[in-house]
């Protein structure tokens, strides 16, 4: 296969994974961010590269769900009314795609990416010389009431044996002996054993984009908004002058859009915003705790144990309201022993998600020699090498490893 110049717009876990994928396959690829890889939100994230995420996060059907959304019940979903006009659309498809039949065809898609994740990454880790910042104890969903923990145990057991995972149901007393930091009022808990936890997400992405580097990857810092297309390919301005490629693949992220609109793509994407804060907790729990009625996770990082929120529905660029924040910290003291915030102010992020939950992979509909690589959503940190590979594939006319077409852009209409 002959090898090509390839620009790759944007150095978050999704971009750096795609560079070093192509870069891998003998391609002269040049990656460009306007910062240092990784520092937006593959760096913000809880960590987890989510070995059991093989159901995305759904629309609620139950009216009751979503009455409870809407007068704001719940800490685990906040929304900023100005916003909702905007979002309505590309809501309703959520929705419409959140219906039982569709929803199961996506799950069906989305596990077969999913159970590639940890294989993708072990290779990157080992080849990064990564292995420091990676624990393989898995993580903790706990539940404060003895009826939502009844329940959602049953439901755990049945995805584990259907999915072939590893999970264990912890009691009170099982969840202390697994995890004594936690010493909080909880009924129990869903111990994921499969998945791998990291304690700087960020380390991890520069990691990668030094492993692209060391094997003659090129990074330059760049604006991708002023990517044009060219009679050979395509051309973008960066702190080096301009770079000119055969082909480009957009790897931005919450930022897509910035791109995809003024080259007249109508995707239905949004953002759900979240934020997170560390803490100075002493004892330091070993693996992650998703407090599931408070909306709120907490996982130990390298800077101290970093509360991640729940979604925000809010234009990515407004004002930060770190509510949800605010109430989880309170719920968290009873938790743990939290100690005193590490930052004065709160990290904001948002998650680039499709209103059908799969990440758009694959070949621009109406531009030669464009590939898209975004919209991972909840799960971007654990699919970045996967859809990296399916992406890599996909450019070099191969049979790829999983089935491309629930993610080919195509599906949204050229
Ligand atoms: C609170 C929170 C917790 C999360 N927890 C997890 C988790 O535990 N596990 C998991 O798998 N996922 C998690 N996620 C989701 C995950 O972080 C994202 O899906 C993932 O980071 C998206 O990666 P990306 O590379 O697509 O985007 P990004 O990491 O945002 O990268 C996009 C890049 O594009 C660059 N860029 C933007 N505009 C331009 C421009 N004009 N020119 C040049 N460069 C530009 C940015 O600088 C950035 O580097 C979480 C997200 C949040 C917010």
């Amino acid at each position: 296969m002959a090898s090509k110049d390839i620009l790759v717009l944007g150095a978050g876990m999704v971009g750096v994974c795609t560079a070093l994928a192509l870069r891998q396959r003998g391609h002269a690829v040049v990656l460009v961010d306007r910062q240092a890889p990784g520092r937006e939100t593959s760096y913000g994230n809880a960590g987890i590269i989510q070995r059991e995420a093989v159901q995305p996060y759904a629309f609620p059907r139950e009216w009751m769900a979503v009455l409870r959304v809407i007068t704001r019940q719940g800490n685990d979903v906040h929304y900023h009314p100005a916003a909702l006009a905007s979002l309505m659309p590309a809501l309703a498809r959520y929705w419409r795609e959140s219906a039982p039949d569709r929803y199961a065809a996506t799950v069906a898609a989305y596990s077969a990416l999913i159970r590639h994740c940890l294989t993708e990454h072990e290779r990157l880790i080992a080849l990064a010389g990564a292995q420091d910042l990676v624990r393989r104890s898995g993580w903790l969903q706990a539940y404060r009431s003895a009826a939502p923990f009844d329940q959602a145990a049953r439901t755990a057991m049945e995805v584990a044996r259907h999915h072939g995972l590893d999970c264990r149901i912890l009691d009170q007393a099982g969840l202390r002996a697994t995890e004594p930091a936690y010493c909080g009022p909880v009924a129990g808990a869903i111990h994921w054993r499969d998945p791998w936890t990291i304690v700087d997400p960020g380390e991890l992405v520069s990691r990668y984009a030094a492993l692209f580097s060391k094997e003659g990857g090129i990074f330059s810092r760049g604006d991708a908004a002023t990517l044009k297309q060219t009679e050979g390919g395509w051309t973008v301005q960066t702190e080096d002058g301009p770079v000119e490629a055969a082909e480009a693949v957009i790897a931005l992220g919450p930022w897509a859009t910035t791109l995809t609109r003024p080259f007249g793509y109508r995707f239905p994407l949004f953002v759900k915003r979240g934020y997170h804060r560390h803490y100075a907790a002493e004892p330091m729990p070993s693996m992650p705790l998703l407090d599931v009625e408070n909306g709120f996770m907490l996982a130990p990082m390298q800077r101290g144990l970093r509360l991640t929120t729940g979604a925000e529905f809010a234009h990515h660029d407004a004002t930060p309201t770190p509510i949800q924040l605010q109430n989880a910290e309170r719920h968290a003291r009873v938790l743990v022993r939290l100690g005193a915030a590490v930052e004065d102010t709160p990290w904001l992020g948002a998650r680039p998600c499709v209103a059908d939950m799969r990440p758009i992979v694959g070949r621009a509909p109406r531009h030669r020699s464009l590939w898209f690589n975004f919209g991972h959503g909840h799960q971007g940190f654990t699919l970045g090498p996967v859809t990296a590979r399916l992406l890599a594939e996909l450019m070099d006319g191969e049979q790829p490893f999983v089935d491309a077409r629930p993610y080919d852009p195509i599906r949204f209409g050229a």
